[in-house]
């Protein structure tokens, strides 16, 4: 089932102050509340609705990544397992291992550890990236340093956020659990604990440097690898080259969107190019080899069969694009134009007035369009 828009739940609009926030909350959360609608069957689920996205709007970081991803901002990992990712680079010069995603949306940011509260709310967001290539890259694949505004572990308090030698103390209002429970009426109510925010610390000595939230923003610069095939919609996930988690929570992942500008000469479908080449009315009619270009940079010769037509297709096998993950190379298609000569000489205009006094036996109304549009008036007439 499609989860409803936080906003919408709520019923403000996406510009909402946190005032406008509280008020909307409060209002559903009366209208709404399970003691006063024991007659009405699904209460209790549009009351658990309205504190879910209540919960997330009114905390800045998770707005920011809903206002950016939306639900999939919460759901949880692409490892499964969930937890903290140890050791990942956290220099200001990573290269880093990518995993290609193409396939369905559905993959972005699915199915991180669930349950996990604490975690959860410590963990960094994940980025996205939009990252536009030429189609010869695409081709070749390539090798791109990348700028990331991003937060990394603040490196003053290696990430407590913690005053040096002050340690994080459990928070005394959820004994470091993270979440409180209050009983209202017949329901027991689980909501992130207010005075840790969910992380089930407290730091009484906050870093200077950091404020507390054991991060800081900065750009990072990355070495990316962006695979040969590519195209435009393919999502390359760089694990844990994301934000920084909030006081050594673990860090979200980068999504690099790939998008594959038009190319001036070739047409792409899937694998295959396709290529218009124009060819002189001549050689179309007497045969002969053009020269064609090829997305590697070079050029093909191809032979063209006497009297062909404009639109003729010709395939040249495997010069086409590679396949993402391998299996084969695509062909190219080239379709012939066949050109009408201008900007005729005199002597020009007089060899081909007597090529036409010589065509009259091939001329096109004696072609099957004429027959058929013939048969056509003559129908008409009847
Ligand atoms: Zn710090
Ligand atoms: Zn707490």
């Amino acid at each position: 089932m499609a989860k409803r828009d936080y906003y919408e739940i709520l019923g403000v609009g996406k510009g909402a102050s946190a005032d406008e926030l509280k008020k909307a909350y409060r209002a559903k959360a009366k209208e709404l509340h399970p003691d006063r609608n024991s007659d009405v069957p699904d209460a209790e689920a549009r009351f658990k609705e309205v504190n879910e996205a209540y919960d997330v709007l009114k905390d800045a970081d998770k707005k920011a990544a809903y206002d950016r991803f939306g639900h999939a901002a919460f759901e949880g990992g692409m490892g499964g397992g969930g937890g903290p990712r140890g050791g990942h680079p956290q220099g200001d010069f990573a290269s880093a291992f990518s995993d290609v995603f193409d396939d369905l949306f559905g993959d972005f940011m699915g199915g991180r550890g669930g349950g996990g509260g604490r975690q959860r709310a410590a963990r960094g967001s994940d980025l996205r990236y939009n990252l536009r290539i030429r189609l010869e890259d695409a081709y070749s694949g390539l090798q791109k340093t990348i700028n990331v505004p991003t937060s990394v572990s603040c490196s003053s308090c290696s990430g407590t956020g913690a005053e040096s030698g002050a340690e994080p103390t459990a928070c005394p209002t959820c004994s470091g659990m993270g979440k409180v429970r209050a009983q209202q009426g017949f329901f027991t109510v689980e909501r992130t604990c207010p005075t840790c925010g969910g992380l089930g610390q407290i730091i009484k000595n906050p870093c200077k440097v950091c404020g507390g939230a054991g991060r800081v923003e900065k750009d990072r610069t990355l070495n990316v690898n962006i695979p040969a095939g590519v195209e435009t919609g393919t999502r390359i996930r760089l694990a844990g080259e994301g934000e920084a988690g909030l006081r050594g929570g673990p860090t979200g992942d980068l999504y690099i969107f790939v998008e594959v500008m038009d190319h001036p000469i070739f047409q792409r479908e899937g694998v295959h190019l396709s290529c218009h080449v124009p060819v002189s009315m001549t050689t179309a009619a007497l045969g002969g080899e053009i020269e064609v270009p090829t997305i590697d940079g070079g050029r093909s010769r191809v032979k063209v069969p006497a009297g062909s037509q404009s639109g003729k297709q010709m395939r040249l096998r495997s010069k086409g694009m590679p396949a993402l993950r391998g299996g084969g190379t695509g062909d190219m298609f080239i379709e012939l134009a066949v050109e009408t000569p201008v900007n005729l000489t005199s002597r020009q205009k007089e060899l081909l007035r007597e090529f036409e006094k010589l065509s009259e036996h091939n001329n096109p109304e004696s072609s099957s369009f004429f027959t058929k549009v013939k048969g056509f008036w003559d129908g008409m007439k009847s």
